[in-house]
């Protein structure tokens, strides 16, 4: 394995700041607090520069989301698609967010911007009115609606995505109507990552509030759809060939994860075990050679993915199915 020349897809989790508090997401403790020490940090302008210039015209697809927060919520976001584009005129741009943030005019800018270019971005809305907040809680419904329509109309090529739970599959295929009329190009839907399918949230205090499960919904067929509005969009591509190469889901797919803190990770999965703060116990820290090989702010990315723990001790242990996070998330034996 190879990490360097293989890469031709960058995640970039560009924040750790989020307005929601969805209920399976690692940043919060069950729907409530903040993870306690999680430093809250956005990427910083220089490096998101530097990063653009040193993968110019090299990098397939640009896919913000992450572990720690919502992009979004990057103050700047705009500009650095703009920077983005600029080293990177071909390339794709997909966007994950629960689009709860900004005003209307704020998503019709950033559809301004995107609108040339290769780009999705993809809204969580999980249900109709009220109940979308029981899952992506701290969110507004009315707000996401109103920001999606000003997004579109610019000309934005957007999915509205809903996360499957039992109590939302009833509003399937209303949502699937709304998505057609407010001009989303796809609808789709997915599975929650909550282990056992259930997920039970808290208030701000630890104290319990309620459940929701995925009995039923672990069950219904996945979809994913194109809507009428998608024929009258130009830049629109975001299928990503992957290879066989390895035993490893993301170097297969010519990709990895960069955190808000400037680190750059095989995936998601290890990328989690960057924050000392988060007490999982599939990943051992000590296998990292230090605390800044892998940082973007000492080192460029494609010297970052020549260090020999990328090409000799974690090719290894994927070929050797040695990390038990290897072994959990993606089934290595
Ligand atoms: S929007 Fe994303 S980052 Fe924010 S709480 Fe939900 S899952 Fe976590
Ligand atoms: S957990 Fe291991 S096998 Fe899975 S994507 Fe990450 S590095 Fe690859």
């Amino acid at each position: 394995m190879h990490w360097g020349n293989n890469l031709k897809r960058l995640q970039v989790d560009m924040t750790s700041y989020c307005n929601a508090k969805c209920g399976a997401c690692a940043r919060n403790l069950q729907g409530g607090q903040t993870l306690p020490g999680l430093k809250l940090q956005h990427f910083s302008l220089d490096v998101w520069e530097k990063l653009a210039q040193d993968t110019a015209g090299k990098i397939n697809q640009l896919y913000l989301n992450g572990n720690w927060g919502d992009p979004g919520m990057h103050p700047h976001l705009i500009p650095m698609m703009e920077t983005w584009i600029k080293y990177h005129r071909k390339s794709d741009i997909v966007i994950c967010t629960n689009g709860s943030m900004h005003k209307p005019d704020w998503w019709g800018e950033l559809a301004t911007v995107l609108n040339g270019y290769r780009h999705r971005v993809q809204v969580s809305i999980d249900g109709i009115g009220k109940d979308h907040a029981l899952y992506r809680r701290n969110t507004d419904y009315n707000r996401i609606i109103e920001n999606f329509k000003k997004f579109n109309a610019n000309g934005g090529n957007s999915e509205w995505r809903m996360t499957l739970w039992d109590y939302n599959l009833n509003y399937i295929d209303k949502a699937k109507a709304l998505a057609t009329m407010l001009g989303f190009c796809w609808f789709s839907t997915r599975r929650n990552h909550s282990p056992n399918g259930t997920c039970m949230m808290n208030d701000d205090e630890g104290n319990y509030e309620y459940t929701i499960t995925s009995n039923e919904a672990k069950n219904i067929s996945l979809i994913t759809e194109n809507l009428p509005t998608l024929e009258y969009r130009q830049n629109a591509r975001t299928h990503q060939d992957s290879h066989n190469e390895s035993r490893c889901p993301w170097y297969n797919m010519s990709e990895v994860q960069i955190d808000p803190f400037h680190k750059v990770w095989p995936c998601c999965n290890i990328s989690i075990y960057g924050i000392p703060e988060y007490h999982e116990t599939e990943f051992d820290r000590n296998e990292l050679p230090s605390n800044d090989f892998n940082s973007l702010e000492k080192h460029s990315i494609y010297n970052i993915l020549e260090h020999h723990w990328y090409n000799n001790i974690l090719s290894n242990a994927i070929d050797n199915a040695s990390y038990e996070v290897c072994r959990n998330n993606c089934s290595l034996r």
